[in-house]
């Protein structure tokens, strides 16, 4: 079975094409407008998807090996994401399955995130999560802790309540004059500095949610206090900034998976979405698993970010299902896990 995969939910346009749960290509093309802006402009993003679509479609075919008319069935991300780029690869996937009479199959981006996975290699080298196992989906728009029961069902047992990991560490770098997105420049950035330099408030809130604005808020008046006093505050401390904040972060963020561990019993985890890139969470994650005996998912390089490998992937195991929409189906920009 060979599936094309579409992904256009934010600011990245990605093609790929998966063929019996192998990737053979994973196309992505970054737009780069929006770092000006310190975020995404939604319309500027759009009208990039436009112009990607074809040209990142054309090479994923020709990566892959294989012609349109060798597709099996398209696969797309329906939401949630930014509603007028959503709507270039969802129009995109229909006019693809409409010309060449094929399966049209939705695909919900923070399961794709999640069932990344899945994703095998030519060696076939990774290894899979069992069922159950928990996820921590952090991302740009997302924090949330998952019970993942199988390819499809999936249950949210905390969430934040305010802003996201991701959102967390974008609006911090902003703070500090670093160009959207500023994650993984803090990633690289904290790996020179002094994770105890500064000490950050942390969130005091319930059960398994998150809450990370009080955090940045925290974080901006800092930063302002000390450059009423010294101008050169953020250029002179910038690894040590950095290396705190991720620091505090990523801390926040483990707690509640340990958290999360003692109370489901659960102890495999894995970890998805862009802020998994973090090396930070990635250590954090794997020091835990050997002190108190979890076996932790880090995702396969290239696939914690956006990327349509993760789409088709979640097609493949909907096609297996004979899961699929019709051509009145339309964007859900809003769309949740459940
Ligand atoms: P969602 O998946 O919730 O719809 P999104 O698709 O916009 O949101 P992703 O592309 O999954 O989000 O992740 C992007 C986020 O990941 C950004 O906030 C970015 O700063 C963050 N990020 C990427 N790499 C790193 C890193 N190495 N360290 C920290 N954050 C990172
Ligand atoms: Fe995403």
């Amino acid at each position: 079975i060979t599936i094309l995969g579409i992904e256009s939910s934010c600011d990245d346009t990605s093609a790929s094409v998966l063929r019996d749960g192998v990737i053979h290509s994973n196309i992505i093309a970054t737009q780069t407008v929006h770092m000006a802006y310190g975020g995404v402009v939604p319309e500027l993003a759009s009208r990039a998807h436009q112009q990607n679509i074809i040209p990142v479609v054309d090479q994923a075919l020709k990566e892959a090996n294989v012609t349109a008319d060798e597709i099996d069935a398209v696969a797309f991300t329906r939401g949630p994401g930014l509603l007028g780029s959503l709507m270039v690869g969802t129009s995109f996937a229909k006019g693809f399955a409409l010309s060449k009479n094929i399966p049209l199959i939705e695909v919900n981006h923070l399961k794709a995130h999640i069932l990344a996975h899945f994703i095998d290699d030519l060696k076939n080298t990774y290894d899979h999560p069992g069922f159950p196992f928990l996820a921590l989906l952090v991302s740009g728009g997302n924090s949330q802790i998952i019970i993942v029961k199988d390819h499809m069902e999936m249950e949210v047992i905390g969430e934040t309540i305010d802003d996201a990991a991701g959102e967390a560490f974008d609006k911090c770098a902003k703070v500090m004059g670093i160009p959207y997105p500023g994650g993984p420049v803090i990633d690289k950035r904290a790996k020179e500095g002094n994770p105890l330099a500064f000490e950050f408030s942390r969130p005091k809130i319930q059960g398994l949610n998150y809450s990370f604005s009080g955090l940045k808020t925290s974080f901006l008046y800092f930063i302002r206090d000390k450059v009423k006093v010294n101008p050169n505050f953020i250029e002179e401390n910038m690894n040590d900034l950095c290396a705190s904040l991720q620091y505090t972060i990523v801390d926040v963020l483990m707690n509640k998976v340990k958290r999360a561990v003692r109370e489901t019993g659960i102890k495999e985890v894995a970890i998805a979405g862009g802020v998994s890139a973090n090396s930070g969470l990635q250590n954090a994650m794997k020091e835990t698993a050997s002190k108190q005996g979890w076996k932790v998912y880090i995702p396969q390089l290239g696939y914690s970010l956006d990327n349509a490998a993760m789409v088709a992937i979640t097609g493949y195991f909907k096609y297996l299902n004979k899961d699929f929409v019709e051509q009145d189906t339309a964007p859900f920009a809003r769309m949740t896990i459940k």
